[in-house]
């Protein structure tokens, strides 16, 4: 979607009063704010469906529905990987269906000033082996090689050291780890931690294909904060960074998430080291300038014109030998049956569109809360002036910050000498707020951003061009304790051989691609049914 157009009513206002005033009050107007504005998600698209949904008339709408042997409906990372496996098993006729004009979901990128940058998911740690649709993919793709009977990444792919840092009490330190406090033996709690994560039970990405145990089941029933109380890690420093990394990784705080969920953050991949025993070299993580939107263009280029964009699904209905589907374009209605539907949208949107959903999916949707976040692009003039410590990292995060802080789009770039990049600074928020992110003002959430970001650069106001800004209302399920109650649920919804079929990250309960992408391949497993 194209950015929105420079809504700069407050930025006048201030103006206008500061022009106002006396010279000698001067002093003291707070720098205008920048050009800037809301761009996507298409919130006003996906509400369609909280109004009456027309249902008379469905199957005799329109002379001649479209047709397609398989219709996916959604073209988030979950969506286009069943397309593309229905395209490999043959099925020419594979159609995509896709609310928002671009494919891409919560993976989506945008661009600013020329350099882009992106709208949501920006990394994929290079993948171990129970995720081996991912890596066979990016092997497809040439981002992953075979060597000595290993994979290896394309470098040119990979995150550029310094990958990250911390500020933390006026400098900037490497990686994320506040540095230990030697009067409250922050040192001897990291230790700890560490053999506490190596001793946890097995976990894996994707999730489901490690089997639930008791000690899965007793972790899965208290927060992760009273797991941590339990085991007397109190430190403020690690307590801040475990806290960060349930926001960063699951869009909720340590005492909302299950300690099954903040275990499985570190136990599914790198492990947790505390400093001193860190792994050599770190896990490898792609990335590049407009995120994880790279992995969407590989993916939808194939498909072309196949994937159908500003198609609001607002109705599925189950028939005998087919499935009918009716989709909102503009202000007109479109109806295609298919042989096999495979609904790739969040559960909740699922069990809204799908006329009799089956138990599992209301029971899944139900049992799903969703993490709202804002993402804010922030286009600067020239590079920010360098603060004492570490110099700049492609994460860079303030110790103690509400904000998740931001990743550098030109982080990736050759150029030899810094100059003017797009920052983009994340925020996962209290379910509270998502109300409050539909609001048409943008310029508070803009102030927001910046004053949380203003100790640790002064001079960012004089540098931002331009603030665009991305409300995600139902941006990731969160998995909160108690998940295990849907398990069955979410496992019944998963693959599947008939014809009405479900694939998206919420049914791991957390949101990440390798989830995203499993399920998709999973759905478009079992040949598809003839129209
Ligand atoms: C801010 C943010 C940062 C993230 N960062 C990362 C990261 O760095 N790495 C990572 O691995 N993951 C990250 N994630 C998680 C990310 O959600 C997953 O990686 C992945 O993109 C999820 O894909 P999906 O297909 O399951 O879901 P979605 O992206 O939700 O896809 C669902 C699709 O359905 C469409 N849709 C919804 N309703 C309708 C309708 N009625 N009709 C038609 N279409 C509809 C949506 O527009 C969307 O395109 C991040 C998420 C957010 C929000």
């Amino acid at each position: 979607m194209a950015a929105a157009a420079p809504v700069n009513g407050r930025r006048r206002t201030l103006l206008q009063a500061a022009a106002a005033l006396p010279l000698a009050a001067c002093t003291k107007v707070p720098p205008p704010l920048p050009a800037g504005g809301w761009i996507g998600a298409a919130h006003e698209r996906g509400h369609r469906l909280r109004g009456a949904i027309p249902v008379e008339g469905f199957d005799a709408r329109g002379a001649a529905p479209r047709r397609a042997s398989a219709l996916v409906l959604g073209a988030g990372i979950a969506g286009l990987a069943a397309a593309r496996g229905f395209a490999r098993a043959g099925v020419d006729d594979v159609h995509v269906l896709e609310l928002e004009d671009e494919p891409g979901g919560n993976s989506r990128g945008h661009a600013m000033g020329g350099i882009a940058c992106p709208r949501g998911a920006h990394y994929l740690p290079q993948p171990q082996e129970p995720a081996h649709e991912v890596i066979e993919w990016l092997h497809e793709i040439g981002l992953l090689r075979h060597e000595a009977g290993r994979s290896v990444a394309d470098e040119r792919h990979l995150c550029h050291a310094p990958q990250e840092r911390l500020w933390f009490e006026g400098a900037w330190h490497d990686g994320l780890l506040p540095p230990a406090d030697p009067a409250s033996g922050t040192q001897a709690q990291y230790r700890r931690l560490a053999a506490a994560v190596a001793a946890a039970p097995r976990f894996a990405i994707p999730s489901h294909r490690v089997a639930w145990t008791a000690a899965h089941e007793t972790l899965d029933r208290q927060s992760f904060a009273s797991w941590l109380d339990a085991q007397g890690l109190s430190d403020a420093r690690l307590r801040w960074y475990l806290d960060y990394a349930c926001r960063d990784d699951y869009g909720a705080a340590s005492d909302e998430v299950s300690a099954r969920a903040g275990l499985h953050y570190f136990g599914s991949r790198h492990g947790f080291h505390a400093p001193g025993q860190e792994q050599e070299p770190p896990e490898p993580v792609f990335t590049w300038p407009e995120g994880n939107a790279h992995l969407v263009r590989r993916l939808a280029q194939p498909l072309a014109e196949r994937v159908h964009g500003g198609r609001v699904v607002l109705r599925v209905r189950e028939e005998r030998g087919g499935v009918l589907v009716l989709a909102g374009h503009g202000d007109a209605l479109e109806v295609w049956r298919a042989g096999t539907v495979v609904i790739a949208l969040p559960l909740f949107v699922a069990a809204r569109v799908l006329e009799s959903p089956p138990q599992a999916l209301v029971q899944a949707a139900a049992g799903t809360t969703y993490a709202p976040w804002l993402v804010a692009n922030l286009q600067l003039d020239a590079p920010l002036r360098a603060r004492p410590g570490v110099p700049a990292a492609w994460d860079n995060v303030a110790f103690g910050s509400r904000m998740l802080g931001y990743v550098d789009a030109m982080h990736q770039s050759l150029r030899p000498v810094p100059g003017p990049t797009v920052l983009t600074a994340y925020a996962a928020l209290a379910r509270s707020e998502r109300a409050a992110l539909l609001a048409p003002d943008w310029a508070p959430w803009a102030e927001r951003v910046l004053a949380e970001l203003a100790p640790v650069h002064p001079d960012l106001r004089e540098r931002v061009q331009r603030v665009d800004l991305v409300r995600w209302g139902h941006a990731m399920a969160i998995p909160r304790p108690g998940l295990r109650a849907t398990a069955a649920a979410r496992a019944a919804l998963r693959g599947g051989r008939g014809r009405v079929r479900f694939a998206h990250a919420d049914l791991a309960g957390y949101s990440i691609f390798e989830e995203a992408f499993t399920a998709g391949c999973e759905a478009a497993a079992a040949p598809c049914r003839c129209g």
